[in-house]
């Protein structure tokens, strides 16, 4: 019964499949003597899902009715100014800048896909990427094509990147890249200053042609787990011609451990007031024709966290704890890495780091049988360092040497 373009393959989800043979191996065996490294988010060292005291203590002194109203269509706006400050913090370009409340950053991928690109367009992003972006495309009639994330030197294949940058703005006259940095899913890279000044090169260089649209989705989901200069490529997109627009994915998932809660926005920086405008009333609309409102709750914590000094602090410190735990495990992982010799992807920092290799899923089920859970994306594994304890991070290279070495 459902429309042609909505039948789908009938599969479960590949990484709760294999989310859910741990957790029984974890019955089994006992969590202690199983790694489990599927989870995208950060669990302590006994597998606890770590969620912020200031946090849920805000939530929670909430009055009933405050938590159960309708926010506004485009968002609270004292959660709209919060969410300006939480994702620029003191690194806000200069330019117009506005925002709209989403159900997390999906919803802000959602947006800039469906607002920036036309039917039937293709939008770029890199060959290991976050396999929703591809979701998303496939929802809204879109195409997704890829440049290569690296070059042989396991660096930024600028080469690549602008190859195909040009194929598709010559074709299309439009083009929305999407990047995930810092600390990008599923690799851990981070676009270095460098490099970003050569993306933005070579756009200033194609918007010389004012029929040329350019715009940048930078997804910043991990930015609060990436290191003190996290944000110091922000001010990088002000002052840019009016036929580049940048939009940055905000999330609150991983920042303020609110993944359930729904709560992201989808921000511009533009030198133009009209089009930021243009912006504002476009996503706003598309807020009412998909999810009408976010969750009123959580812009409220928000909000209380950037209005109150002393709150902002404490929650800054309980999430340098955690940035210091992630720190600790992946540089126990590196540490192992150099002394096997286990070829990775540019790790920078974050949740995860990804193995490259021509047969994931036979790798993957090569270290179920030493009970260490991964997942298999297209082009390698992928490890979530969130979600396993530094003795554990650590044990993980030579077991996957141990299990390359079989294939
Ligand atoms: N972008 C990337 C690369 C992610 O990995 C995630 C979450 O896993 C998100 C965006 C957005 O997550 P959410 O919609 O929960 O904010």
């Amino acid at each position: 019964m459902a429309a042609e373009h909505a039948i789908r393959p009938r599969e479960a989800d590949v990484i709760f499949g294999i989310a859910n043979r741990a957790k029984q191996a974890a019955e089994q065996y006992g969590s202690e003597n199983i790694i489990n490294s599927t989870i995208g988010a950060l669990l302590d060292d006994n597998g606890k899902l770590i969620a912020f005291n200031t946090v849920y203590d805000t939530l929670k002194s909430m009055d009933n009715a405050q938590i159960a109203a309708y926010a506004a269509l485009e968002g609270d706006h004292d959660y709209l100014d919060a969410s300006i400050r939480a994702c620029f913090m003191d690194k806000k370009p200069v330019g117009h800048i506005r925002s709209v409340a989403t159900p997390g950053g999906t919803g802000a991928v959602r947006h800039a896909v469906c607002n920036y690109t036309n039917p039937g367009d293709t939008f770029l992003t890199a060959d290991w990427f976050w396999e929703p972006y591809q979701t998303i495309a496939d929802e809204n009639g879109r195409k997704l094509d890829t440049y290569n994330l690296f070059n042989e030197k396991n660096e930024f294949d600028f080469e690549s990147y602008k190859k195909q940058f040009e194929a598709y703005l010559i074709k299309q006259k439009r083009i929305l890249i999407v990047l995930n940095t810092p600390a990008h899913n599923p690799t851990g890279y981070t676009i270095s200053d460098g490099e970003w000044d050569r993306i933005i090169d070579l756009a200033k260089e194609h918007a010389a042609n004012p029929e040329n649209k350019i715009i940048f989705l930078v997804d910043v989901a991990y930015i609060d787990f990436a290191g003190d200069d996290a944000r110091d490529f922000m001010p990088k997109f002000g002052n840019l011609p009016k036929n580049i627009m940048t939009l940055f994915a905000f999330s609150a998932s991983k920042s303020y451990t609110m993944y359930g809660l729904r709560c992201g926005a989808i921000i511009c920086v533009t030198p133009s007031e009209d089009l930021a405008e243009e912006f504002f009333y476009s996503c706003a609309h598309s807020n009412r024709g998909t999810w009408s409102n976010g969750t009123k709750g959580a812009m409220h914590v928000i909000a209380t966290i950037y209005n109150d000094k002393t709150l902002y602090e404490e929650c800054e410190k309980e999430r340098n704890i955690y940035r210091n735990l992630l720190k600790k495990r992946g540089d126990a992982f590196l540490r192992s890495v150099n002394e096997v010799g286990l070829p990775i992807t540019n790790y920078r920092g974050g949740f995860f780091v990804s193995v490259p290799c021509a047969e994931p899923e036979k790798l993957c089920k090569l270290l179920i049988e030493d009970k260490l859970f991964a997942v298999p994306l297209r082009k390698g594994i992928r490890l979530a360092l969130c979600a396993i304890s530094e003795e554990k991070c650590a044990q993980t290279p030579a077991m996957i040497k141990k299990a390359l070495s079989k294939m």
